[in-house]
C-alpha cells in the first residue's frame, strides 16, 4: 500500500517511509492511497480478539511493509500489562449510565490518551528506518498542550537512534502536566518552555520543520527531523485500533447485537482522535454519528455547523488544556477524504488558511460532512457542571476534556431525540487535572492551599479511585528541565541542544 501527501505534491512512499518522515515534503499530511475495508464477516471475525491481536489486525491492514511477527512483538512490547497499561485490557469499556459507555483510554503511563498511539510509535520508526535501510538519527520536535509532550517523552526515552525535543506552551498546562515533563528522565530527552500559547509553539515546530538551513545542518550531522504530534500516520493508525475494540466490547457485553450502530463522542483539539474514528467508520465499523465536541476554543463545532474554518477569533485557555487549539491540523485528512482526493484545492484552502486565517468549504461537502458528524462546544460552566452532575449520579469522576464530551453529547440527544447506543472516548485520567475535577464536585474552597500532591490524596477521597503511581512518584523526581524560550528564539534552542553551531 502506497503513502501520498493530502497535497498532491510528493509521490507514493511505503508506510515505513511515510512513519520515518512523520510529514510530506510538500507539507502536505501522508495518508493510505486507499483506506482497507472489511466485508461483515471479516468484521465478524476480529470479534473474538484480544486487545493485541485486534492491534496487529488493524494496523497490519495499513502497514503492509511490516511484517506481522514484527508487527506482533512491537504491539506486545507496547501494550504490555501492567508495565505499561495499568489495565491489561489496554482500553477498558465501563458503563456510564443505560446505553452510555466510557472507553477508558488513560490506563498508560501519562494516564493519557495519547499513550496507546506513542508507546508504539518509537518501535514503528526504529523498524521503519530499519525496512529503509536509513542509518538516520531521527530527531523528535513536538509542540504540545500538554499530554502528548509527556505521552511521546516516555515514549522515546532512551530509544536507540532518537532524539526528542519538547516545546510546551509556559501558560497552557496544568501543574501536574508541567512536572510529568520537566522531570523526564532518559539521556536522548530535551524539554523546552515556550512563552506563549500552543498554536505559538506550533507554528514554531512547523516552522523548524521547514526551514532549509536547520535541514541541511541536520543532514551534516547524520539526523533528520520527524513529528510525534498526530500529524504522522503512525500515530494515528494505533488510533483506529480502540474504536474497533470498544465496539466489539459492547457486543461482548450484549449491549448491541454485532451489526447494529452506535454513535461515538470525542473530544476534540488537533482532530486526530476523531479522525481515528471516521477511518474506522469508512473500514466499515457501524458507526452513525461521530460527536465532535470542542470546548470554548470552539473552531472545529462552528465547522462542521457553517462550513467556514475561520481561526480568527480569542484563544481561551481553558481548563481542558488539550484541546486549546485554534488549527486542527488532522482535519487536511478529512478534507481529502471528502473531497473525492482533490489535492490541488486541499492546497489552496490550506494557502488561505496560512495566509487569511480562513477557507469554506463547497455546499456537498458541507452536507457529507453534517452526514457523518455532529459539532458542539461546552462553555466552561458547563463543563463543570457536567463533571459534578455525572459524579453525583452516578459516581464517576470524568476528566474536564471527557466532560467537554459528555456535554456536548447531551446536546445532542436532546437535538434529536437519538438514542443510539453511545461510546465516549475518555481522554485523561481525572487524576491528571485533579484540581477543576475537585472543584467541580465539592467547590472551590475544597481545592484552595493545596498543592497538587495533597490535591491528588483528596481526589483519592472523594472518588475511591486509585491514585496512578506514574502520578503519585512524581513528588520524588528532581525537576531536570529548566530552560525557557521565548516563541522566536526555538531554533538557537534546537541548534544550541544539538550542538549544531
Ligand atoms: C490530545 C487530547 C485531546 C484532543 O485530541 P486530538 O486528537 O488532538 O483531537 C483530548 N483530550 C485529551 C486529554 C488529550 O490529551
Amino acid at each position: 500500500m502506497k503513502y501520498i501527501s493530502t497535497r498532491g505534491g510528493s509521490p507514493g512512499v511505503t508506510s515505513a517511509e511515510a512513519i520515518r518522515l512523520g510529514i510530506a515534503p510538500d507539507g502536505g499530511l501522508f495518508t493510505p492511497q486507499t483506506i482497507p475495508h472489511y466485508a461483515e464477516a471479516d468484521l465478524k471475525k476480529l470479534l473474538p480478539l484480544s486487545y493485541q491481536e485486534l492491534a496487529t489486525e488493524i494496523i497490519g491492514s495499513f502497514l503492509t511493509d511490516y511484517q506481522k511477527a514484527a508487527l506482533q512483538k512491537m504491539i506486545a512490547a507496547a501494550y504490555r500489562s501492567p508495565q505499561k497499561f495499568a489495565h491489561p485490557q489496554v482500553a477498558p469499556v465501563v458503563q456510564l449510565s443505560g446505553a452510555q459507555y466510557i472507553l477508558e483510554l488513560w490506563h498508560g503511563p501519562t494516564c493519557a490518551f495519547k499513550d496507546v498511539a506513542l508507546q508504539l510509535l518509537p518501535h514503528l520508526m526504529q523498524e521503519g528506518n530499519r525496512l529503509t535501510a536509513s542509518e538516520t538519527e531521527t530527531v523528535i520536535l513536538v509542540a504540545t498542550s500538554g499530554d502528548t509532550g509527556k505521552a511521546a517523552l516516555e515514549g522515546f526515552c532512551d530509544i536507540p537512534g532518537t532524539k526528542i525535543i519538547v516545546f510546551f506552551p509556559d501558560q497552557g498546562v496544568s501543574q501536574i502536566q508541567r512536572l510529568q515533563m520537566v522531570t523526564q528522565e532518559g539521556a536522548n530527552t530535551a524539554v523546552v518552555s515556550v512563552r506563549g500559547n500552543f498554536d505559538d509553539a506550533q507554528n514554531g515546530v512547523k516552522q523548524l520543520f521547514t526551514d532549509p538551513e536547520l535541514i541541511q545542518n541536520l543532514k551534516i550531522n547524520g539526523r533528520a527531523f520527524s513529528s510525534a504530534n498526530s500529524i504522522n500516520w503512525g500515530r494515528l493508525v494505533p488510533q483506529i485500533v480502540y474504536y474497533f475494540f470498544g465496539y466489539f466490547e459492547l457486543c461482548r457485553k450484549e449491549i448491541i447485537q454485532f451489526g447494529a450502530p452506535i454513535n461515538v463522542t470525542v473530544p476534540t483539539g488537533n482532530f486526530g482522535n476523531i479522525l481515528a474514528a471516521y477511518l474506522a467508520k469508512q473500514m466499515s465499523l457501524p458507526i452513525k454519528k461521530l460527536i465532535c465536541a470542542s470546548n470554548a476554543n470552539n473552531v472545529l463545532a462552528d465547522f462542521i455547523n457553517t462550513g467556514i474554518y475561520d481561526r480568527n477569533r480569542n484563544f481561551y485557555t481553558t481548563i481542558s488544556p488539550s484541546m486549546d487549539i485554534l488549527i486542527s491540523s488532522n482535519l487536511e485528512r478529512l478534507l481529502y477524504y471528502l473531497s473525492g482526493n482533490n489535492t490541488a484545492q486541499i492546497t489552496r484552502w490550506m494557502h488561505d488558511l496560512k495566509s487569511g486565517g480562513r477557507y469554506e468549504i463547497d455546499e456537498a461537502m458541507k452536507k457529507r460532512i453534517r452526514n457523518s458528524f455532529y459539532g458542539g462546544s461546552a462553555s466552561e460552566t458547563e463543563t463543570m457542571a457536567t463533571i459534578k452532575k455525572t459524579f453525583e449520579s452516578t459516581g464517576q469522576a470524568l476528566d474536564p476534556h471527557t466532560a467537554v464530551g459528555v456535554t456536548v453529547y447531551e446536546r445532542y440527544r436532546s437535538e434529536t431525540g437519538d438514542e443510539t447506543p453511545t461510546l465516549f472516548a475518555a481522554t485523561a485520567s481525572p487524576f491528571k487535572f485533579n484540581a477543576s475535577v475537585i472543584e467541580a464536585i465539592s467547590g472551590k474552597e475544597a481545592v484552595s492551599g493545596l498543592d497538587e500532591f495533597q490535591l491528588l490524596e483528596r481526589l483519592q477521597k472523594l472518588t475511591g479511585m486509585e491514585i496512578p503511581p506514574s502520578l503519585a512518584g512524581l513528588k520524588e523526581k528532581p525537576v531536570r528541565h529548566q530552560t525557557v524560550c521565548a516563541k522566536e528564539e526555538m531554533k538557537p534552542v534546537v541548534e544550541n541542544l544539538l550542538k549544531l553551531k
